[in-house]
């Protein structure tokens, strides 16, 4: 079985436990597994040296009880129509969970980026965005960026779908440059949002985050901006690590200087000479009190689960946690803010951004971060009571929330026709 179906799976696990807890009837169960549509496409691109390539891409939607479904695109040479279908089932409990009006849902080009020229990588982004356009739209179904993509990404999108529609339409994707749409805190949001649930953790817990040693997996938009964030709260970022490997200090290490001088290099981070080289794996199991990971799904598992060694685990990353190691980490006492809760400073400012788009009128980056903040920890109380109430862990707190926003909205519509 490939750890994608698994990822499926872990997404269907989760979803049968919060309905236990709920009592859901069965056949709406049944629905809520389920995704609503599933597009593949498979398209070709003539490359830089004139041969044609083919490549295959999904946009997956879960769930449009609430509102348009909304959710990232990623590219990756590793992905495939089952990890899309269940990171689009989480983006509906997410969006719930924050009380956005929107449904969940994921699109993915199997790509490894990295072989491909600018010039290329948007001729695949203009080709695939015409082979989704039938599902995508600014009343629909708005992608936004995520693993391997950016707002240049967006940019492409959003120009390709203007060209074909006739007019600029910048409320079809968010995560867009400002001078085209965008919103001012976008590309912070998903971080920011991290460091909010950790400030907030951190008071349930009687712990500060002042002086608290963290540990950040994943050194891209989410995990750069979560550790620099983090560092301004006053926290020593004693570990980091990207795809190629972690670096660790227990003094602490520069953060600004290592996004800003070190992660563009050659090598990256590992150039960085004042600290100890380790492992991904090692990493995790670094002494920290906040492990936060923040770079791809499954990295947190039975095998590695018993060695954590941090008190408070915030999920930067869709799926990092399996579900074997949650279990773990709850005998073990440690506090985990899962995913759902802790990264959706994203789409909290995604919704921001495709309100200001379609009233064409834009807010200033405080009061962006201010109602970022607000609606970040209003979702963690809620999350808390819900787990105080149903004697279960976070996960499964704002999974039951989520799940229940979702069920009450299906019900409330009725089954058509
Ligand atoms: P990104 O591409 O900007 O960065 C990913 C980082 O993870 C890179 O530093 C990469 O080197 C590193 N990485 C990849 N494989 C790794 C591995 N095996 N071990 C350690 N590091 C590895 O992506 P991002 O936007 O920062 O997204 C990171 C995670 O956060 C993803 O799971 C994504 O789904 C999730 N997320 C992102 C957003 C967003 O707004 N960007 C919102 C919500 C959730």
């Amino acid at each position: 079985m490939s750890q994608h179906v698994d990822v499926l799976q872990m997404a269907r696990d989760q979803l049968a436990l919060a309905a236990t807890h709920l009592n859901l009837d069965a056949g709406l169960h049944e629905v809520l597994a389920q995704p609503k549509r599933q597009l593949i496409v498979h398209f070709p691109v003539v490359m830089d040296d004139g041969t044609v390539q083919c490549f295959e891409g999904y946009r997956v939607q879960h769930n449009t009880s609430r509102g348009p479904t909304k959710g990232g695109i990623r590219y990756h040479h590793d992905v495939d129509v089952h990890e899309t279908t269940a990171l689009s089932m989480w983006m509906t409990w997410k969006c719930a969970v924050a009380n956005l009006p929107y449904g969940g849902a994921k699109g993915s080009v199997k790509v490894n980026t990295k072989l491909l020229s600018k010039r290329e990588l948007e001729k695949l982004t203009r080709r695939y965005a015409t082979e989704i356009n039938i599902v995508i739209g600014e009343r629909g179904d708005i992608p936004a960026p995520d693993i391997g993509t950016n707002p240049q990404t967006m940019a492409w999108i959003m120009d390709t779908i203007s060209m074909q529609a006739g007019y600029t339409m910048p409320g079809v994707v968010t995560g867009k440059p400002i001078e085209m749409g965008g919103s001012q805190g976008r590309v912070e949001a998903t971080g920011r949002g991290v460091v909010v649930s950790a400030v907030e953790a951190c008071k349930k817990l009687g712990m500060s985050m002042n002086g608290a040693k963290v540990v950040v997996q994943g050194f891209g938009n989410v995990g750069s901006v979560a550790a620099m964030l983090a560092e301004r709260e006053g926290a020593i970022v004693v570990g980091i690590s990207d795809a190629r490997g972690g670096i660790y200090n227990e003094k602490g290490l520069p953060v600004s200087e290592l996004y800003h001088k070190y992660s563009g290099m050659d090598g990256g981070i590992l150039n960085y000479k004042d600290a100890q080289q380790v492992s991904n794996d090692d990493l995790l199991e670094l002494p920290c009190d906040i492990l936060m990971p923040c770079a791809i799904a499954a990295q947190i598992t039975k095998e590695n689960a018993p060695n954590i060694r941090a008190k408070l685990v915030v999920e930067g990353a869709n799926g990092p946690t399996t579900p074997d190691a949650d279990v773990i980490l709850s005998d073990k006492g440690i506090l985990v803010v899962p995913d759902i809760l802790a990264n959706a400073g994203g789409v909290i400012v995604s919704y921001f951004e495709w309100v200001q788009d379609l009233q064409n009128f834009f807010w200033e980056e405080d009061e962006v971060n201010l109602k970022l903040d607000r609606h970040m920890r209003n979702s963690f109380a809620q999350v808390w009571d819900t787990r105080e109430r149903f004697k279960t862990d976070m996960r499964m707190a704002a999974m039951i929330i989520g799940v229940k926003r979702v069920a009450d909205a299906t019900v409330m519509r009725g089954i058509f026709p």
